[in-house]
């Protein structure tokens, strides 16, 4: 495992070299772990049989299972009915009409096979008639004429109890099982609930954590801000200053306390999310209890790390023993993070708790590195390699007398092999945790007991279901300790199987998550991207950069000369076929990646796109690449056979057509551009590309890579200039086709100057605007839609065909969507795109912000303005971020292009006839839905035609070849860019048919 050098114990402690290894090749930091490992060989053989014998125990306790454990033992997460369960468990409650919860549950009770669930459980509420039972509410057996299949069981249930019990029941069921994780409703229901717990011996203290989805406005920090206070002052009073290690804490989680908890704005955080913080401690310090900050994901780690050593310093807080941090095992880099929280202990003087979690987001984690195109993942991939490295972490804790050991765990093993590391260290000062509602058999089981602190969630239902389905996923997925515990099915063994062993025998990563890089398999590498969270990745995007360091000088033709050049160079290229073709384009992919800073800061400053738009655009132009040679590869590996009749060969290739006109927009000026020619190359043509005026600069520094990249430049040749020079392009006899991404208006010129000319007629591929809508339901979780809506609608400040443009809400959810929306919009960062801080930056030209404008007061007048954020004192062609409500659809016909933002309210049982309005307007590019029920995103799908079509995320950021791009209708011809129709549409075919009987017969046909 690769280590950051050993800070000195007087430096100040340097939190960004953990970023050094956030990204540390897996097999490397295995082979470390397993080189040095955290018990002997006695303690290993010791731990796995104390292990196997708490399972047993546990097995054999009489009241072993709570509902939760019994629930998710019958139903899991590897079959219909579990997800169902889930599904309904995340969106039931917080759906405020009737109709929709009927249909939610409805749907989701239809997709399982309930009846097999029947009497299998061994927890009375779980089997009393399963689900099916716990819809009514009523806790009976499932009469036999009931134990049909779902749909119809259902429907028989519908029929004898009316739909208003069956939904009741459902709802309870729902709260039943929040109950299993949530201590209370508020934190005195929460005190007098664990005080009786307490009693009862199944909890020696808690630490209380304030349940809900973190702030998304400032007044949702304030609100958290007062929960969190309440929740110090209620425990602190009770704790009658016992001290923080026996008293009841609080957990407190930063995304709580501040809507722009990133690493992005850390400045803000430092300065606004601090202040907060510490007023909380210093509470907490007044009750002399515990206050814990929890981890979150691996991007905020550092931040949070330098906040928390402010507090640890803080002379308000000294001698105070409470201040705690948590850390995660499944980050490869947490022993190095150990390292310096124990200088930071020693430095304090005061001893600081340290909770040991293996950590709670590895799926979420997972994804973003992907989607991120990070060049790894952040956590180990294997669940042995996670619980052998929480070892080697619960050792190093051990060994540092500064600090509180706490670990939490429901494992058996790790629980005794805990204990063997803090016998062998000598320490007795530590503590055990666990979740409430999880983990009671196991502490149970311990003889003599051991301290242990419940985590325990307080809030209402409407909080609860975010938490609910995190714990359902832990302990439904079938690596969780949890979920074999106390399945009698699974042998002690196997449930407390020592990680090592499990380790040594399988040290490498895991065979189904490659690397990011590798996403795509063995013929097409992934792109990779910098990571913002990163403070060295920021710096070398924003240091200051000769502008030699993206080669750009070139020699650009006149559009005649050009268009004869690329003829020149035609017949030679074609001939290359698609694997040599394909050889250039990968290197061109290469050395775009190569050249991923220099790119990134010259799209910021030519086009004013943000940084993180930047560092997509470059991936997205890689990806065209790469795609784009694999297809070539393909398609163009020369002739195919085809079925002939006796005496006959018959085949079909295809071949380039000539010289393509590739006409791109500013707006992706390397990607789109990039991409346009990667296609047009890899078909066989030659290109004359004409970038947008606005971006010269990034079109320039591309064909020299392409250059570069081994393209002859009788292949590829710039042209530059305005609308005027490209209608020449276009214009000219000699040209084979046009690809063209644009405005509608612009490729209905095009259309008319190609069908004017005599000659061939050739194709014009184009891809053109939309006005794109998203259609919300009640099911939808508010925070999820406004964090994609803020996304989609205002990245690039909108100036992006895919961007958002109107967002229908329905009526009974619409006015908390639209407040937690606008109270977002505040937290918004307009400025300079080459600050990583930035969120929008400004609008390309002034004219396009004129008509912007312009818009904006027409809306005054005719519609109602709801909210634009102020950006006066930015001037310079920056437009404040809108939102707009329109009285109804009519008001809008055209395309909006910026960050303006139109709602209008609507009623979603209505949705064939408002989509039908919508898909009237004639567009079809991009369409959203957020709806937990299927069937209503199959309606939205059915009633707005659209070329990509995206449920629950935002509509903007195509991915090659996973979500290949393009629209119907009025945004566009086809194909799809990225996707396996592209190529052909750029290709000519030729059918090769050859009599070979005319030799005197067919030998083949004679050798049967
Ligand atoms: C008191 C308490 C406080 C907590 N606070 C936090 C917190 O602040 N932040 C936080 O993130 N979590 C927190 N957690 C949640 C905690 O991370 C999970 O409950 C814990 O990971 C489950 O581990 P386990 O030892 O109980 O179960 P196990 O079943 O032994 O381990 C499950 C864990 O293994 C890891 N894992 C699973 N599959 C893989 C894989 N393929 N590769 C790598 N790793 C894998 C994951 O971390 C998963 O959660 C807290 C838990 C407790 C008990």
């Amino acid at each position: 495992m690769q280590t950051a050098p050993a800070p000195h114990p007087s430096a100040a402690i340097d939190w960004d070299a953990l970023d050094a290894l956030k990204y540390q090749d897996e097999d490397a930091a295995v082979a470390a772990l397993l080189a040095d490992p955290p018990l002997d060989p006695a303690a290993r053989a010791s731990a796995a049989a104390e292990a196997r014998a708490l399972v047993t125990k546990a097995r054999s306790l009489k009241r072993r299972k709570g509902v939760m454990e019994s629930f998710l033992e019958e139903f899991g997460l590897s079959n219909a009915e579990g997800l169902a369960l889930m599904c309904l468990a995340e969106a039931l409650l917080r759906v405020p009409d009737e109709e929709t919860a009927d249909k939610l549950i409805a749907e989701k009770i239809s997709t399982g096979h309930w009846a097999e669930h029947l009497g299998k459980s061994d927890h009375w509420l779980v089997n009393a008639g399963t689900f099916g039972l716990m819809l009514t509410g009523r806790v009976v057996n499932l009469p036999d004429d009931l134990k049909g299949e779902a749909s119809e069981v259902f429907g028989r249930l519908v029929k004898r109890m009316g739909e208003p019990v069956v939904r009741a029941g459902a709802m309870q069921a729902m709260r039943i099982l929040g109950e299993q994780f949530v201590l209370g409703r508020n934190i005195d229901a929460a005190l007098k609930r664990g005080a009786g717990m307490i009693r009862s011996g199944l909890a020696s203290r808690y630490s209380f954590d304030m349940l809900g989805e973190g702030a998304r406005t400032n007044a949702d920090a304030e609100r958290y801000l007062v929960a969190y206070a309440n929740a110090i002052d209620a425990v602190g009073k009770a704790a009658n200053g016992q001290g923080p290690l026996t008293s009841n804490g609080v957990s407190v989680k930063l995304s709580a306390l501040h809507p722009r908890y990133e690493a992005r704005q850390e400045g803000r955080v430092q300065r606004e999310l601090y202040p907060r913080m510490l007023k909380l401690a210093e509470a907490a310090k007044k009750y002399d209890i515990g206050l814990a900050i929890d981890a979150e994901e691996a991007d905020r780690l550092v931040m949070s790390l330098r906040l928390f050593e402010k507090l640890a310093l803080e002379p308000s807080l000294k001698g105070w023993e409470g201040l705690g941090i948590v850390i995660q095992a499944y980050q490869k880099r947490t022993r190095a993070l150990i390292e310096r929280l124990a200088s930071l202990s020693r430095k304090r003087g005061t001893p600081i708790q340290t909770r040991l979690v293996k950590g709670a987001y590895w799926d979420g984690e997972v994804k973003r590195a992907q989607v991120m195109g990070r060049v790894d993942f952040p956590t180990w991939t294997t669940k042995a390699a996670t619980d052998v490295h929480y070892l080697a972490c619960a050792r190093d804790l051990l060994a540092v007398r500064s600090i509180f050991p706490q670990f939490a765990t429901h494992n058996a093993h790790t629980v005794a092999a805990v204990r063997r590391l803090a016998a062998s260290a000598g320490r007795e000062d530590f503590e055990f945790q666990r979740l409430h509602g999880m983990g009671e058999a196991l502490y149970a089981s311990i003889d003599p007991p051991m301290p242990v602190r419940v985590y325990a969630p307080v809030g209402g239902h409407e909080d609860l279901l975010p938490y609910l389905v995190r714990r359902l996923l832990e302990n439904g997925a079938n690596t969780s300790f949890v979920h074999s515990f106390l399945d009698d099915d699974v042998s002690p063994e196997i449930v407390a199987a020592d990680p090592m062993t499990t380790l040594e025998a399988k040290p490498h990563r895991h065979p189904r998550l490659p690397p990011p890089p590798r996403l795509y398999g063995a013929s097409r590498r992934n792109s990779t991207g910098r990571d913002l969270s990163i403070k060295a990745d920021r710096e070398a995007l924003t240091k200051d950069r000769a502008s030699s360091d993206v080669p750009a000088d070139l020699k650009v033709r006149d559009p005649s000369e050009a268009i004869a050049f690329a003829h020149t160079g035609f017949e030679a290229w074609n001939a290359r076929g698609g694997a040599e073709r394909g050889r250039v384009l990968r290197a061109m992919a290469d050395a775009l990646q190569e050249h991923h800073d220099p790119l990134v800061q010259l799209i910021a400053h030519e086009a004013g796109r943000g940084l993180q738009d930047a560092i997509d655009e470059v991936r997205e132009a890689v990806d065209f690449c790469r795609y784009y040679a694999v297809e070539a590869e393909r398609l163009f590996a020369g002739p195919v056979q085809l079925p002939s009749p006796a005496g006959e060969t018959d085949h079909l290739e295809m071949h380039g057509r000539g010289v393509f006109v590739c006409i791109s927009p500013w707006n992706f000026p390397l990607a789109i551009f990039t991409g346009q020619l990667a296609a047009a190359l890899a078909a066989g043509n030659t290109v004359v590309a004409k970038p947008a005026e606005q971006t010269p600069r990034i079109a320039r520094a591309a064909v020299k890579l392409f250059y570069q990249a081994g393209l002859p430049e009788d292949a590829l040749q710039l042209v530059i200039g305005d609308g005027a020079v490209g209608g020449k392009l276009v214009a000219d006899a000699r040209i084979a086709g046009v690809a063209f991404t644009g405005s509608t208006e612009v490729a209905r010129i095009i259309n008319r100057t190609l069908a004017a000319k005599d000659g061939p007629i050739v194709p014009l591929i184009a891809e053109t605007g939309g006005l794109n809508g998203l259609f919300v339901d009640t099911t939808a979780l508010k925070e999820q839609v406004v964090d994609d809506v803020i996304v989609s609608a205002f990245n690039s400040a909108g100036q992006r065909c895919s961007s958002l443009r109107i967002l229908f809400l329905p009526h009974d959810t619409a006015e908390g969507v639209l407040e937690t929306l606008l109270g977002a919009m505040d937290t918004l960062v307009i400025g300079d795109p080459a600050d990583p801080f930035t969120d929008i930056g400004p609008i390309i030209d002034g004219e396009a912000k004129a008509n912007l404008d312009k818009h904006i007061a027409r809306m005054k007048s005719e519609a109602k303005l709801l909210k634009q954020i102020d950006v006066s004192k930015l001037g310079g062609n920056f437009f404040g971020p809108a939102v707009i409500e329109l009285k109804s659809l009519d008001q809008i016909d055209k395309e909006v292009f910026g960050p303006v933002l139109h709602v209008v309210r609507y009623d979603p049982s209505n949705i064939a006839k408002v989509g039908a309005q919508l898909a009237a307007k004639g567009y079809g590019l991009t369409l959203g839905v957020h709806s937990r029920l299927e069937s209503f995103a199959e309606a939205v799908k059915k009633a707005v035609p659209a070329g990509n079509v995206y449920v629950n995320r935002t509509i903007v950021g195509a991915v090659v070849g996973v979500q290949p791009f393009g629209g119907a209708g009025l945004s566009g011809t086809g194909p799809k860019a990225g996707g396996p129709n592209y190529l052909p549409r750029f290709a000519e075919e030729r059918a090769i048919s050859v009599n070979i009987a005319a030799q005197g017969g067919d030998p083949h046909l004679l050798n049967l």
